[in-house]
């Protein structure tokens, strides 16, 4: 047996994890929800129950939130030395690490993420995620400010409060600590939302973090569905800040319900539909990669999967065939078998969803070139489809799809790229293929977008901000920016010398 093999046998012993938790998490105890409703999580890769996990209400939420009001006005966690969070954080981290197959396999078998992924990418990225803003911790300070007044002025940084975190079900570790260590870091207390379709890891997420020490109350996990849990964290009038990354709809109702209750701080993350531009310089082997791996990564449930693929005429002939050699050999299947690269899409919603984007491509009169339909087997599998000749009007060159379609079309000028790049609701991340950097930092600054990626793509780093222009959304993950979602600034002012100030 080759190496593949023995990879998988050993990834066979988890592919079935022991599910392990599925209670609320509240106030550092596993608890029923108030109704003792559950609801079911399935496998996407055939489409049966995994397990009864407690459903959440806006009852539970209320729970999870005063214990979490307890633990900020009260408890230690915002009163520890920085050093002391980040000490606590690190051990997070390394709780992590010991359990990183174990939590790898529970995000493949509720999100059908590859297991091989999960375990080198997204479980190293939450840990490393960990690690960084528990060494900014003790960092955080405010400013000794120059006034133009005879007075003495300084900035404190203070935790925000209980903060609100609704997660999406595509990346449910990376997603979560993304959120969740900045706002540890801050001195903050938390209700995490996970999504309905990815509750496990969530669950075990709160466990380790038990046992690491944070103090009871300070990060609570409400499991439950979006209309209900969700919408109770959004207009919860104890919550200060929420943090959301989901879909354009959904976050326009988080920032109503925030309006409407106690206008507590709303940042959103919310969808794309990111560019790729290729060059007629470009190195075509490593473009075919890129513009494959950008849509085809994820089975295309990316926020910042690169759905517009543009290509300048003088290499599109070339480009194609290898975009399309390379789509026809993508393995689709177990997304525990290492030699997989694309397993199911979430759920049979999601599944439809694209499905039924697909035949719209098709009816509009786009070229399929590729793909195009389910897979033969059991669950939510889909061929990696690409489509040519993609007009900007049509619904696959406008809609979010997330999944793995990709559309493609053909452009002559540089002006024509940022045209087309910037021709979209959105703005999260656009990618610039070229050897020409008069090409690429040209283009890099005329294109709308929170992130660009020159010569790579899905080039993410901890300490690069992450976020949204346009209908993308606004506020930054990652970096020393998310930090900042979850300070306050407070001006502290006394008169410079004993004179009466009146
Ligand atoms: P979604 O908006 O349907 O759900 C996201 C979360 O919001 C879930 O936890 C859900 O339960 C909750 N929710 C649903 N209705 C709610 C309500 N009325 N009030 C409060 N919360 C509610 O999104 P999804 O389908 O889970 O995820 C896919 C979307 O997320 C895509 O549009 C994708 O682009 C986006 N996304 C963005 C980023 C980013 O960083 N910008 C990252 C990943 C995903």
């Amino acid at each position: 047996m080759g190496s593949h093999g023995d990879e998988y046998s050993s990834a066979s012993s988890v592919k079935n994890p022991t599910i392990k938790f599925t209670k609320l998490f509240i106030n550092g105890e596993f608890v029923d929800s108030v109704s003792g409703k559950t609801f079911e999580t399935i496998d996407p890769r055939t489409g049966e129950v995994i397990a009864r996990i407690a459903e959440g209400d806006k009852e539970d939420i209320d729970f999870a939130v005063k214990a979490a009001r307890h633990a900020f006005d009260h408890g230690p966690w915002p009163r520890l030395s920085g050093s002391e969070r980040g000490r606590i954080m690190m051990k997070f981290a390394d709780l992590l690490e010991e359990h990183a197959e174990e939590l790898a396999a529970l995000d493949t078998i509720d999100a059908g993420k590859l297991f091989s992924v999960g375990k080198a990418v997204d479980i190293p990225h939450a840990i490393s995620c960990l690690r960084y803003y528990a060494g900014a911790a003790d960092k955080v300070h405010g400013k000794v400010l120059k006034m133009s007044r005879e007075l003495h002025g300084y900035t404190l940084l203070e935790p925000i409060g209980v903060v609100g975190h609704i997660i999406p079900w595509n990346f449910p570790t990376v997603l979560l600590f993304v959120k969740v260590s900045p706002a540890l870091a801050a001195g903050c207390t938390m209700v995490v939302k996970p999504a309905e379709q990815t509750p496990l890891s969530a669950l075990y997420y709160a466990h380790l973090a038990k046992l690491a020490g944070i103090p009871d109350g300070v990060l609570n996990v409400v499991t439950g569905f979006g209309p209900t849990a969700g919408a109770a964290v959004s207009s919860h009038m104890d919550i200060d800040a929420v943090s959301f990354t989901g879909s354009p709809e959904v976050g326009r109702k988080v920032m109503q319900a925030a309006a409407e209750s106690n206008l507590k701080v709303v940042s959103l993350e919310l969808g794309g539909k990111s560019p790729l531009i290729i060059f007629d310089d470009a190195d075509l082997d490593m473009a075919a990669e890129l513009a494959i791996l950008g849509i085809l990564f994820n089975k295309g449930e990316a926020c910042v999967a690169s759905s517009r693929v543009y290509v300048q005429e003088g290499i599109y002939d070339e480009l194609v065939k290898k975009l399309v050699e390379k789509a026809k050999a993508w393995v689709v299947g177990d997304p525990f078998d290492p030699k997989v690269q694309q397993g199911p899409q979430v759920d049979r919603k999601q599944f439809e969803r694209i499905l039924s984007y697909i035949e719209h491509g098709k009816r509009e009169g786009a070229t399929l070139l590729t793909g195009g339909k389910p897979m033969a087997q059991n669950g939510y599998y889909i061929e990696p489809t690409i489509f040519a000749d993609v007009k900007e009007e049509m619904l696959i060159a406008k809609d979010e799809i997330f999944g793995p379609v990709m559309a493609l079309a053909k452009l002559k000028t540089i002006e024509e790229a940022i045209k087309k790049a910037n021709s979209t609701r959105y703005g999260l991340a656009a990618g610039i293929v070229t050897k020409d950097l008069n090409v690429a930092n040209t283009v890099s600054r005329s294109v709308r977008a929170g992130t660009i990626w020159i010569n790579c793509y899905f080039a993410f780093d901890i300490d690069c901000p992450f976020g949204g222009y346009k209908m993308s959304g606004f506020g930054r993950d990652y970096g020393l920016e998310a930090l900042h979602k979850y300070l306050q600034v407070k001006s502290v002012v006394t008169p410079l010398y004993n004179t009466p100030w009146l």
